[in-house]
């Protein structure tokens, strides 16, 4: 039997296999990147659901006669080959899939969980519980919330909403918004969230603190109005589930026993709220499995905290605990330069990593004159690996800040390479996505009165802000919804002319919720985007509009692909799905394109090839952090979940100026990459290079310089005498395919060409970097 399930397990070393062997009672595992700990996870899971405790236990099922043991012995020295037999006899004992939570970061992670478990598991695997914890948690609100007061069908506020309601609270308050900036209450409230405050128990807390008192005082109003809306922000969902949980012994009986046993992923990253969930849940069983690195917490400021491990042993008593050193990831290279950084650490349990993966090419650091130069290295060393074989995809392009991202944009949309964004100005911020999505939210849930504000008006209804007040107003006093004095505007003299307005903009709505008790979601939204009046807004605005169309049809082609995805759909499962989508979510490793990410958002993730960009002081570590020895340690850590990233190879850039907000700084190389021995670096530096060529040339600097040639900096220059594109000559782009030249702009030792593409519509390129090429 042993020699059947060490079969299966076969790829694991010695110490993974024991972690996927012991089953029952408290697991920690704290090893290092790369050293196969969510891989443990997944095998561990499948050895529950395939095995159980076959593996240790001596017990035999009863129906197992002495034939089948027979039978088994054979199979087990080889001298028999009927797997299928043997499995079906070793199967006994197994642990049911949906009494399995495993719980990840990242709604990615969670997607390549599931992935990886059905390659191993088949269809059984669907029933395993792989998801984030917001996942899990709104699952569970979905169903007790009624028990806290709130409705089933309530709302999940995003950032911009909660901001919304900040912003009404200090001004309620008579509270200068500018001195009490609404993101940093925000956030503030949200940290209390995390420590599990509610605003009592933060305002028991303040002391003579100013800043506190006021956060207090906002935080009630803030919790208030979103319970009267029916609404959860995102920090709620963990904290209300807790507090379901302490409140309701029978409704926690019912998930222990559902949840026999629990894992979580990137356990360094769990804030006290969610440690507490996870203790609650898994207290009385106690087979619960924890995986993590005290080297990649990188969420102190989002309250997570390292103590949920260091304290895993005293809080769960009895727990084992397993160290895995092998990192089957990266080149020693990479893992001996990701080694050398983290141990400039001082806080830190320590270990050692070691690879068989062996030394792999040097990590090459480019020192480029400008974030254009850098830009252009990275495209172009893509291509060039590209060429030689590579794929895209194989590449991810990590920065310390969103804004670095648009740069990097720019030179991948030049050189034509297919590229993918995550993060940044995300798909549902946009102003449109907003609107639709408030207008559906209204639909599923009338009391969100919020989302009902942004709409009202928009597209125009003479329905103005003071009427809108009058109608909180009546609201606030009637104790009803606003929509529902909307229905009943006749019944209050104080709405006077607006009545009509007003009524008929009800009526409108209740026909859409009508409608969005029949129809699919696809069709619901082209009755929406009529009857509103948004499409018809939007035809009005020309070319601009046109856009917002195109990012509608794309949230049209999410809802017919969640409508595809789940039998059991609905307009609140739609609004849920997409409220807890990043856009890491968007990133599909089939596509082949470069990834474009922050180096947060590369937890869990490997890519061949791994650009860091802008290894600057005073952008990693950030201006904030600099000075602060203990931000700087978790700069550190993100300097090597960063690193370590990467299988094959490393590249590190900076730049010697750069603009950025709107300004034009100059910083000194970042200290992490001095922490790199410069034995595993080859550097080149763009500046330097300039220098020693234009020395070596003569006095007159050529047109075109031959270094930028030689690093690639500029493509190799076109003699301006060939530059012949007019206005209305055809020409043909890498990646948008053929067009016309409507103007050209002389710019730099290049041209900006407009050109109306077929495919793609109108698009400014630089003719000599985009090679276009006239047809
Ligand atoms: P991180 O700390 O970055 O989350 P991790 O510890 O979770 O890393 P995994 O992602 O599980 O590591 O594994 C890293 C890589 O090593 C994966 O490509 C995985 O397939 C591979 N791997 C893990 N264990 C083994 C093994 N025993 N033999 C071969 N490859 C392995
Ligand atoms: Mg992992």
């Amino acid at each position: 039997r042993r020699r059947i399930i060490d079969d299966f397990f076969s790829r694991m070393n010695p110490m993974q296999k024991q972690a996927v062997y012991t089953l029952n009672g408290p697991v920690l595992i704290l090893a290092g990147a790369g050293s196969g700990k969510t891989t443990v996870i997944i095998n561990r899971i499948a050895n529950m659901v395939l095995f159980g405790d076959a593996y240790h236990s001596t017990w035999m099922p009863e129906q197992v006669t002495a034939e089948d043991v027979a039978f088994l012995e054979e199979y087990a020295d080889g001298e028999s080959w009927d797997s299928d037999r043997a499995f079906t006899l070793i199967r006994s004992h197994t642990v049911m899939p949906w009494n399995i939570l495993a719980i990840t970061f990242t709604n990615k992670a969670a997607g390549e969980l599931r992935e990886r478990l059905s390659a191993m598991l088949g269809p059984t695997a669907d029933d395993v519980g792989a998801s984030t914890f917001h996942s899990a948690c709104v699952r569970i609100l979905r169903r007790e919330i009624e028990r806290l007061g709130y409705g089933r069908s309530f709302a999940i506020y995003d950032t911009d909403d909660s901001l919304r309601v900040i912003k009404g609270a200090l001004k309620e308050l008579n509270i200068d918004d500018k001195r009490f900036a609404p993101k940093g209450v925000l956030s503030a409230i949200g940290r209390a969230k995390d420590e599990l405050l509610t605003p009592g128990g933060y305002e028991a807390g303040v002391g003579d603190d100013y800043y506190k008192q006021v956060v207090a005082k906002v935080y009630e109003i803030y919790q208030k109005q979103l319970q009267d809306a029916n609404a959860v922000d995102f920090d709620d969902i963990i904290m209300l589930t807790v507090r379901l949980f302490k409140e309701f012994p029978e409704a926690l009986d019912y998930y222990r026993n559902r949840f026999r046993y629990i894992m979580v992923d990137e356990y360094q990253d769990t804030n006290r709220a969610q440690f507490e969930l996870v203790r609650l849940l898994a207290s009385e069983s106690g087979n619960l499995c924890v995986v993590g690195d005290d080297d990649q917490s990188i969420y102190k400021f989002r309250g997570a905290t390292i103590e949920n491990i260091l304290q895993f042993e005293d809080n769960f008593p009895g727990a084992k605990v397993f160290r895995l050193e092998q990192n089957y990831r990266s080149t020693e290279t990479i893992l001996d330069a990701a080694n050398a950084v983290i141990s400039n650490n001082t806080e830190r349990k320590g270990k050692t990593l070691w690879t068989r993966n062996g030394e792999g090419v040097k990590v090459r650091v480019h020192r480029a004159a400008d974030e254009n130069g850098e830009a252009q290295f990275i495209c172009d060393t893509i291509q060039a690996n590209v060429q030689a074989g590579a794929k895209y995809s194989d590449h991810v392009v990590l920065y310390r800040m969103n804004a670095q991202s648009q740069m990097l944009e720019r030179g991948m949309v030049k050189a034509g390479i297919p590229y993918r964004i995550i993060g940044g100005l995300r798909f549902y911020e946009r102003k449109e996505i907003k609107d639709i999505v408030s207008y559906l939210s209204v639909l599923s849930n009338r009391s969100d009165s919020l989302r009902l504000r942004r709409i009202i008006n928009e597209p125009k209804r003479k329905i103005g802000d003071s009427t809108v007040n009058a109608v909180v107003e009546i609201a606030a006093g009637t104790g009803a919804t606003m929509f529902d004095v909307l229905e009943h505007a006749d019944e209050y003299a104080s709405l006077g002319r607006k009545t009509a307005d007003l009524m008929a903009f009800a009526a409108m709505m209740r026909g859409l919720m009508e409608a969005a008790d029949t129809l699919p979601l696809g069709e619901l939204l082209d009755e929406l985007l009529d009857r509103t009046g948004y499409l018809a807004m939007l035809q009005a605005e020309g070319f601009e509009g046109q856009t917002r169309i195109e990012n509608i049809e794309e949230l049209k082609s999410t809802m017919n692909r969640y409508e595809e995805e789940n039998a059991e759909h609905s307009l609140s499962g739609f609004l849920e799905e997409i409220s807890l989508y990043t856009d890491i979510d968007k990133y599909d490793p089939n596509d082949d394109a470069v990834v474009l990410m922050t180096m947060h958002s590369a937890k869990g993730l490997e890519f061949d090839n791994v650009f860091i960009a802008g290894a600057e002081e005073g952008i990693f570590p950030g201006v904030q952090a600099m000075y602060d020895p203990a931000q700087v340690e978790e700069e550190r850590r993100l300097a090597y979940v960063s690193i370590t990233r990467a299988k094959k190879q490393l590249y590190i850039s900076d730049a010697a100026q750069r603009m950025l907000f709107g300004q034009t700084m100059r910083n000194r190389p970042s200290r992490f990459l001095a922490e790199i021995p410069p034995e595993l670096c080859e550097t080149e530096d763009e500046t330097l290079l300039r220098r020693q060529q234009a020395a070596a040339m003569p006095a007159k600097k050529p047109r075109y310089s031959e270094s930028d040639r030689m690093l690639g900096v500029g493509r190799q220059p076109v003699p301006d005498e060939g530059f012949d594109l007019r206005p209305g000559d055809g020409v043909t782009h890498k990646v948008f395919g053929g067009g016309m030249v409507i103007s050209v702009t002389p710019m730099g030792n290049d041209h900006l060409v407009e050109v109306a593409f077929d495919g793609v519509g109108t698009k400014k390129v630089m003719a000599k970097f985009a090679r276009l090429k006239k047809v």
